[in-house]
Order: structure tokens, then C-alpha cells, then sequence
């Protein structure tokens, strides 16, 4: 079997799985990490009004001096939340603060610390310009523009956009029901005594991790032996409950026999040898119409093809617009060898140097199993097929697993 590229996958799988469309109406409070139903269109300007983006003296701009000084009288104070009512004309100034409603007839605010002043008496200097230091109406939003679009998963910033626009509730996207559970025999829940040869499923803690990230309702069905009946039970039941089931160990070679088989029977499923490492074998395809993706059983392979594919998928399937992982280019310190032909994932440290460079390095052992080299890395190294090793120094493309959601 011919190994299928990376992205060829992912797009494969974006292109199968069909975004949710069940909108609910909730408070903006609750909204942090929910993804838009709807385009949010601003129904006011933001700032309501021009305002002063310093504490100062606003003034007309035909006082403003081209040389020498000019003395203003002041006539008021304009406060945020109270503005000054009167008009002001030429020769007059109202002492203005941050965020206050800039007085009719004003064009400009001369900083404080750029004024001589004492009581009513007020005296600028030249090197002003008309217009400075005034925020105008509109300029972060201005009514009927598009605050956010439909498909925007909510940042803190967003709670705060929309709370500018008096905002109190937004329809967002159902979390995605997501179960799953894992394969093997030799399998153990934490809690229960290990015999030897045995290890502890830690495969359903990461998913749990990684799923919370996203938001989802979570079924964790637990370990599911390696019995023909067990497995399509599993299956069925999942499938009922849950938009998306995903499993991991099983799907290797020789031992995809029961998942394969089982699956055959219950939904339409293809296995793919992907040419990437860790993660080559992976399942895909649907219990009537529920996603599911089988992993492979190594822990940090079920991390690898979790962010490259199941994670964009089940993006996108939450209703998101926007699901590619940021990717940016720095040197690397370690030397790193690899095969053409795949596109390979190892874990790596970036950091800065003495002079604030970017740089990166590998963590220690790149095992499949080696759970501990994704602990301590803050990000992917991605060498792609064409590349056969890297020499320090060379530029290198990271994925920062912050990036990651
Ligand atoms: P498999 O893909 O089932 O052949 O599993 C590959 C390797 O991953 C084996 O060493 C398994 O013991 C290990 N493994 C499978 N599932 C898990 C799991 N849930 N937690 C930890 N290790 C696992
Ligand atoms: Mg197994």
C-alpha cells in the first residue's frame, strides 16, 4: 500500500466530516472558547463619540501656533462620562481627560505635560497638528460592520469586543459530543494494580487533555479488551452517543484484525498507511453518522495524529472557519537525522538566545512511547518528506504546541 502524505489526508478528512449546525443562545459570560453561529454585526459606533486619548487641553485648531506660543482661557472640564456641554470658540480650551467626550468646536488635545497652565490661563506651544491625540468615533467598529464573523471560536478578547457593543448573549455552536476509548489487553485504568507485562492506559489522559482544549462533551468509555463482540459493542454504543469515536491501539498491522472487522460490519471505515512518523497507521470513516478515527496505540503517536488530524477535523466540524496550526521557521540547534519520504514530528524545545533569537532543539529520546519527550516540549520540529537531515543551524519549521489550542 502506497503511504499517503500528511496534508493529502488532513484535507481528505476535512473535506469528509460535515460541520454541526446546532446553535444555541447563551450569555456572553459563558461564551469564552464557543464558536459563532452567527456574524455579530456591531449595532453602534465604537467609540460612541470622538474622545480625548490623553489628559490634556482640547482646543480649536486655528488657535494652534505655527511659531512662537499662543495663551487660551479655559472655560470648563470635560470628565469621561461627563462631557462638557457648551461650545467652545477660538481663544477658549476646556481641560479634557482620557476617554472624555471631545467639547464642539475642539479639534485637537494638547497633552498636559506640553501645556503651561494655571487656573484659567493656558499657554501651548507650536508643532501641534489638527486632529491629534482625539480618538474618533467608529474607529475600532462602526455600526453594521462585521464584529466577528460566523465560524470565530470566542477569545477573552471577543467577550470584551462584544460587551463594547452591549452585547449580552451570542448563539454559538453545541460542543461536539466526542467518546472514546482504548484497545489492548494488556491495558490497565489508573487505580488498578499493574501485573507485569501490563502498563496503564495513558492514552484516554491525553485525549482528555486534548479534547478538553476543544471544548467538547467527553465520553470516556474506558479500555475495551481485545474481543471481537467487545470492540463492535464498543463501537455501537459509542456511535450512539457521540458525534465523533475515537480509539486508540489496534489499528497496526496484524492486530487490526478485530477493529477492522468489527468495523467492516458496523460502518465504512478505510485504514491508512500515512508517511509520517510517529502515527503511521491510521482508520477513518464513519459509523452511520458519526466520525471515527482510529489512532495508533503509541502514546505520543496518538498525540502527533491527534493534533494533525483529528483535532483540524473535529475544528472543524465544531463549526470553526480558521483551522490550520500556526507554523513559523527558526535555526536548529541539534543535529537531527531522518528518512525521506514521510514527514516526521520530533518534540522540541524553542526558547531564545543571549541575543533574543529564536532557536530551537530536539528533547532527548524520540520514541513513540516516549511520553516524556511531548512533556517537555513546548513544540513540534516538522522535517518534511524531501528533507534528509539537519545540521545546527539550519532552519527548521516549528509548530508551538500553544498554537495548538
Ligand atoms: P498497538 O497500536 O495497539 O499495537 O499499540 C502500540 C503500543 O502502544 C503498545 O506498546 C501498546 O502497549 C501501547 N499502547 C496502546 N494503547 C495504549 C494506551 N491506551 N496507553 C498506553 N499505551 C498504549
Ligand atoms: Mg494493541
Amino acid at each position: 500500500m502506497q503511504a499517503l502524505p500528511v496534508e493529502q489526508a488532513r484535507r481528505d478528512i476535512l473535506q469528509a466530516v460535515t460541520p454541526i449546525d446546532c446553535p444555541r443562545k447563551v450569555a456572553l459570560r459563558t461564551a469564552l472558547g464557543g464558536v459563532l453561529a452567527e456574524d455579530i454585526l456591531s449595532t453602534i459606533d465604537v467609540p460612541s463619540s470622538d474622545n480625548s486619548a490623553m489628559d490634556g487641553f482640547a482646543v480649536t485648531a486655528v488657535d494652534l501656533p505655527d511659531s512662537g506660543t499662543t495663551a487660551l482661557r479655559v472655560i470648563g472640564t470635560s470628565l469621561a462620562g461627563t462631557p462638557f456641554t457648551g461650545p467652545v470658540s477660538p481663544g477658549e480650551a476646556v481641560r479634557i481627560m482620557t476617554g472624555a467626550v471631545i467639547p464642539a468646536g475642539c479639534d485637537a488635545v494638547i497633552m498636559q505635560e506640553q501645556a503651561e497652565y494655571e487656573g484659567e490661563r493656558l499657554r501651548i506651544g507650536s508643532g501641534h497638528r489638527t486632529g491629534q491625540n482625539i480618538r474618533r468615533a467608529g474607529e475600532d467598529l462602526s455600526r453594521g460592520q462585521v464584529a466577528l464573523a460566523k465560524g470565530h471560536r470566542m477569545q477573552p478578547a471577543d467577550l470584551g469586543l462584544l460587551a463594547s457593543l452591549g452585547i449580552a448573549e451570542v448563539r454559538i455552536q453545541r460542543p461536539l459530543r466526542v467518546a472514546f476509548f482504548s484497545t489492548g489487553d494488556e491495558l490497565r485504568s489508573v487505580g488498578e494494580p499493574l501485573q507485569s507485562g501490563q502498563v496503564y492506559d495513558s492514552n484516554r489522559y491525553t485525549l482528555l487533555g486534548m479534547l478538553s482544549r476543544l471544548g467538547a462533551d467527553i465520553i470516556d468509555m474506558g479500555v475495551v479488551p481485545d474481543q471481537p463482540a467487545a470492540i463492535r459493542e464498543a463501537f455501537v454504543r459509542a456511535a450512539a452517543a457521540a458525534d465523533v469515536v475515537i480509539t486508540s491501539g489496534g489499528v497496526s498491522v496484524g492486530e487490526a484484525d478485530y477493529v477492522k472487522q468489527e468495523l467492516d460490519e458496523v460502518g465504512k471505515i478505510s485504514f491508512w498507511k500515512i508517511a509520517m512518523k510517529p502515527g503511521r497507521p491510521l482508520a477513518f470513516g464513519c459509523i452511520g453518522s458519526t466520525a471515527f478515527f482510529g489512532l495508533p496505540g503509541n502514546p505520543v503517536a496518538v498525540m502527533v495524529t491527534f493534533y494533525q488530524f483529528v483535532q483540524p477535523a473535529l475544528r472543524s466540524m465544531s463549526g470553526e472557519t480558521q483551522v490550520t496550526h500556526p507554523q513559523f521557521r527558526v535555526p536548529c540547534e541539534s543535529p537531527l537525522k531522518k528518512r525521506t519520504g514521510r514527514t516526521e514530528f520530533q518534540r522540541g524545545i524553542l526558547d531564545r538566545d543571549e541575543q533574543g533569537q529564536w532557536r530551537v532543539r530536539k528533547t532527548g529520546a524520540q520514541g513513540s512511547g516516549v511520553l516524556s519527550s511531548m512533556s517537555s516540549a513546548n513544540c513540534f520540529i516538522v522535517l518534511p518528506p524531501e528533507s534528509t537531515q539537519v545540521t545546527p543551524g539550519d532552519l527548521v519549521l516549528v509548530e508551538p504546541f500553544y498554537g495548538l489550542v
